[in-house]
């Protein structure tokens, strides 16, 4: 494509995966381009804990199915790093502190794949559009427990309460009564759910910088850090968006694409916004889901579980999944109620050993409970999750040296973690997609034709019709809108 002779003015918010994505290709096709970004860091929600020994990702850290650009590119890149296949490598822990045997792991993980396989299976495509994962999931539930005796019931129910806490790390949600089935109809995951990266996912930045390979490296000076930015207002008779920061400065632009996080626009629409969105952008902001999940990483002289032998996991364990007793009684329609009244630590799935680092075991977390892990005390999250190691394994585990953990909930710059397709989204038909239509167009002469542009653009995550939620969803969504605007500019219309 010819490159466009123009020197738009364009401000991106936010430098995370959208907003660099973005920058890099507008500044490859010559536009002026900025990015004020509010804390002192590129990546947003792709965070990499540096050691001397590797690495630890704070946040994204899969890159998820194959037959997309992020597997694609890394493959021709020499950057995938191996296939997680969790099963194989995971040992089940109970509340009991009891020893899982061979024939008890048999029969706890056949009654978690019953789960597993029916939330993959056409069964999700015969039910209500309006049904939710949490009342699907239940179903499967009761209509499996029927005529089992009380033990196979317990060990079902334990499996559901797994299999429950596993998917709301998946969805990114509170409650899995507010994940609309659609969720998971889509099929947006083709081959291994899991594959790891052989860089940090903040060196990926490098790549995307550098991408498409045709010019210059889009550089950081054109970044603004620690500069929020506060109000964006249409300028109509001057035909371009004024941006505020929280600094108090007022630059003008002919277009900002806005990509913070979906929490930021729920939180911020009504100030951020100061010239009215179109309605279906501020539904989109209202009725898409968006929850918190947690990483608490645990450093250890010694790993303690070396010798913990499961004669079901192939190799070193790399995993250890807690497998609570079921309290489902008093909770039919809603189940996941019973975690109201729980301590935080009721939320955690599991435990996975940190690549590179034997001594190390990462908490992973979903839900309210996450938000309450992270505004405790340190002292107070080890002591819990020694407490709980030593309960499910009925040995004296010690307490972690160092424990460091995400805040994702209480960092106003992300107010959570990712999005979802929620209930009252699905009600209102409402997606992604309204969330990722351009805004305040205006016309303006170009090259001796008319061409219709928006001032305003959305991208980030939640933008994506496809890939919502995951790190290449996010990327994409950044070319999108950059394209959005080369093509104004190469076209008569948007
Ligand atoms: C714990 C966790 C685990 C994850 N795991 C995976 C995974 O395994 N695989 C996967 O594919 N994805 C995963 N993700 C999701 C993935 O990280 C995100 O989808 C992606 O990074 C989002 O990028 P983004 O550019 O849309 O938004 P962000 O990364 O949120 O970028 C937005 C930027 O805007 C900045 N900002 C906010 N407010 C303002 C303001 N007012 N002014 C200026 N700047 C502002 C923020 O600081 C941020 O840098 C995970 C996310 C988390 C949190």
């Amino acid at each position: 494509m010819e490159t466009p002779k123009i020197k738009a003015k364009v401000v991106v918010v936010g430098a995370g995966a959208a907003g660099i994505a973005a920058a890099t290709l507008l500044f490859k096709n010559n536009f002026d381009v900025i990015v004020y970004e509010a804390s002192d860091r590129i990546g947003g929600r792709m965070r990499t804990h540096k050691t001397p020994e590797g690495w630890i990702e704070l946040g994204a850290q899969w890159v998820h199915g194959e037959q997309q650009w992020l597997y694609d590119y890394a493959a021709e890149h020499g950057l995938l790093g191996r296939s997680v296949v969790m099963a194989e490598e995971s040992g089940i822990l109970q509340e009991s502190g009891k020893q899982v045997s061979v024939s008890d792991f048999g029969r706890l993980s056949e009654k978690s794949n019953v789960f597993g396989d029916m939330l993959c299976k056409d069964e999700l495509r015969k039910v209500d559009k309006l049904q939710s994962v949490g009342e699907f999931l239940t179903n499967i539930y009761y209509q499996t427990s029927q005529d089992l005796t009380d033990l196979e019931k317990a060990e079902l129910e334990s499996a559901y309460d797994w299999f429950i806490r596993v998917t709301k790390m998946d969805a990114g949600s509170d409650t899995l009564h507010d994940v609309n089935v659609r969720n998971y109809i889509d099929e947006t995951c083709i081959g291994n759910y899991n594959h790891q990266l052989n860089i940090p996912f903040a060196d990926l930045f490098d790549h995307v910088r550098n991408y498409p390979k045709e010019g210059k490296e889009f550089p950081l000076e054109r970044v603004k850090f620690n500069t929020a930015v506060a109000a964006l207002k249409f300028l109509p008779e001057n035909k371009q968006v004024q941006v505020t920061t929280a600094k108090g400065e007022v630059i003008e632009a002919d277009h900002v694409i806005v990509t913070v996080s979906l929490g930021v626009l729920k939180a911020h629409q009504h100030t951020l916004f100061q010239t009215p969105l179109p309605a279906r952008t501020k539904l989109a902001i209202d009725l898409l889901g968006y929850g918190t999940v947690g990483k608490v990483v645990c450093f250890y002289d010694e790993p303690f579980w070396k010798d913990w032998k499961f004669d079901y996991v192939r190799g070193d364990v790399k995993a250890l999944s807690l497998f609570w007793k079921g309290d489902l009684d008093d909770f039919q329609n809603d189940p996941e109620k019973r975690y109201d009244n729980k301590p935080w630590y009721r939320a955690i799935r599991s435990f996975v050993v940190a690549q590179f680092h034997p001594n190390v075991l990462v908490a992973f977390l979903a839900g309210s409970h996450t938000n309450t892990m992270e505004k405790l005390s340190e002292d107070d999250v080890s002591r819990d999750i020694t407490a709980l190691l030593r309960r499910f394994s009925g040995r004296n585990v010690p307490a972690p040296k160092k424990i460091i953990r995400s805040s994702w909930s209480c960092d106003k710059n992300f107010n959570g973690t990712y999005s979802y397709l929620s209930q009252a989204a699905r009600k209102a038909e409402v997606s992604a997609e309204d969330l990722g239509q351009p805004a305040w167009k205006y016309e303006k002469q170009f090259n001796e034709r008319n061409v219709q542009v928006p001032g305003l653009l959305f991208a980030g995550e939640a933008t994506h019709t496809k890939y919502f939620s995951m790190a290449h969803g996010a990327l994409m969504s950044g070319w999108r809108e950059a394209q959005r605007l080369i093509d104004g500019y190469s076209t008569v219309h948007i």
